[in-house]
């Protein structure tokens, strides 16, 4: 069977048996050294070590594939003098789309009017982080050290780092050509352990939603319903509706492709919530299966796992409308502007692991001049959101990529079109996975 298959099939049996486990933990009807058992050995034990070992894997990736890289996409591009504008176009359309999304999703919330009816009896016994002021933010996006920046995984640092360096290769004559070829070897080697390691895929998925869905209550969203249910329709209108009209309107391209192309890295983003323990699957495709160049794929998809997060800024775009409405506080237009601009610039700073949205929403919650501590509201269906609005985030980033690669003629239709990709056999037989 396929990996791809096999993927999808240890997703549903994950949801499926951590779902069991959750009815058997919480029945009275088992004994309770049964209930021990299985929690103890099963859950936190088989399940949560191997779901570690999962996403330890998949991180372990991040920092040598992105430099790598983008290393290789632009040395390739620093020559050809379109390095500039393929950066200013993949930044504004990441930085427009964002805006977008949180302008829809502070429509739909402030028209549903989720937290119209919510009495305030939540435990408030929260200690809100402390959002680091936006100047900060922007400054440390500078490495004053790049071995520091890679140690610490500080994305953005590593980026700048990578793009100054491979753009100094694409200047320097003959010894450049010497790196960037040893770059283009490493870049081989990094996507072959990309696809050992998908090896593990389908374990890691399945621990991972046998444990979540296994620890997680289900109460828990019924009690928020109206707030799950309004940031998830935001999220399905945005990659659904948004996306494909973009593609459409500024490509031509068909969505339905691209959507298609999508599922394998779906259920990776859904599985970890993570945008960087995706990356790798997310170019492979963008790459492989998408027919974006390499030079360009190598710098937009890990620009975009870690500065575009469009599900991100959709959850706190309704959350602050939603909380507003629960403590009772009328946004003024003020706020509604603030909000965009500080979703947008947040979901530059969020890193791309689980729950780091959460956080960031304390910036724009303090910006808009709203209780913190409101984020105990909602934090119950974080988790689950998370995995969603995760795949809105990278589906942002392919959607981009294409766009961008095929207004710079660095793009492949053919393979865009070719359902043959999507055959296993075909993908198999060129190393591709998933
Ligand atoms: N988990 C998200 C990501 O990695 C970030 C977040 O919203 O918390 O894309």
């Amino acid at each position: 069977m396929s990996l791809t298959n096999r993927i999808l099939i240890a997703m549903v049996a994950g949801i499926l048996l951590g779902s069991l486990l959750n009815f058997l933990l919480h029945s009275a009807g088992v004994p309770a050294v049964v209930r021990d058992a299985l929690d103890g050995y099963l859950v936190g034990g088989l399940f949560d070590v191997v779901g570690r070992i999962f996403v330890a894997s998949l991180k372990l990736l991040i920092v040598p594939l992105v430099l790598v890289s983008l290393i290789c996409g632009s040395s390739s591009l620093g020559d050809s003098s379109r390095m500039g504008p393929i950066a200013v176009k993949t930044l504004g359309f990441y930085l427009a789309t964002t805006a977008v999304a949180v302008s829809v999703a502070l429509l739909f919330a402030v028209f549903i009017g989720p937290g119209n009816n919510v009495a305030l009896g939540v435990d408030t016994n929260f200690q809100a982080s402390v959002a680091p002021p936006l100047v900060d933010v922007l400054v440390d996006i500078f490495p004053s050290n790049p071995v520091r920046a890679m140690a610490d995984g500080k994305m953005l640092q590593i980026i700048v780092f990578a793009l100054l360096f491979g753009y100094a290769i694409s200047r320097a004559g003959e010894p450049g050509r010497r790196i960037a070829s040893f770059f283009r070897d490493m870049e081989t080697v990094v996507m072959k352990m990309v696809e050992v390691l998908m090896e593990l895929a389908p374990y890691g998925v399945f621990a991972l939603l046998a444990k979540l869905f296994s620890t997680m209550g289900i109460g828990a969203i019924l009690d928020l319903a109206a707030y799950f249910f309004t940031v998830l329709a935001v999220l399905l209108f945005h990659a659904l509706v948004i996306y494909s009209l973009m593609l459409k309107g500024f490509s031509g391209l068909s969505p339905r492709i691209l959507l298609s192309k999508m599922r394998p890295v779906w259920v990776f983003a859904f599985s970890t919530a993570s945008s960087g323990a995706t990356l790798p699957v997310t170019l492979r495709t963008v790459e492989r299966r998408m027919g974006v160049h390499n030079s360009v794929a190598g710098f937009t998809v890990p620009l975009g796992a870690t500065i575009n997060m469009d599900g991100t800024a959709i959850m706190q775009g309704v959350a602050t409308v939603f909380i507003a409405q629960v403590y009772g506080i009328d946004l003024s237009m003020t706020a509604f502007i603030t909000v965009i601009l500080t979703a947008t610039l947040a979901s530059v700073g969020t890193a791309a692991v689980p729950g780091v949205g959460l956080i960031t929403l304390a910036l724009v919650l303090e910006q808009a001049g709203l209780p913190v501590e409101g984020i105990a509201l909602i934090i119950g269906v974080d988790r689950l959101l998370d995995m969603v609005r995760t795949a809105v985030n990278v589906t942002g980033d392919a959607t981009v990529s294409v766009i961008v690669a095929k207004s710079e003629n660095q793009f492949d239709e053919q393979v865009f079109l070719s359902s043959r990709a999507n055959h296993d056999e075909v993908l198999s037989d060129e190393g591709m996975l998933p």
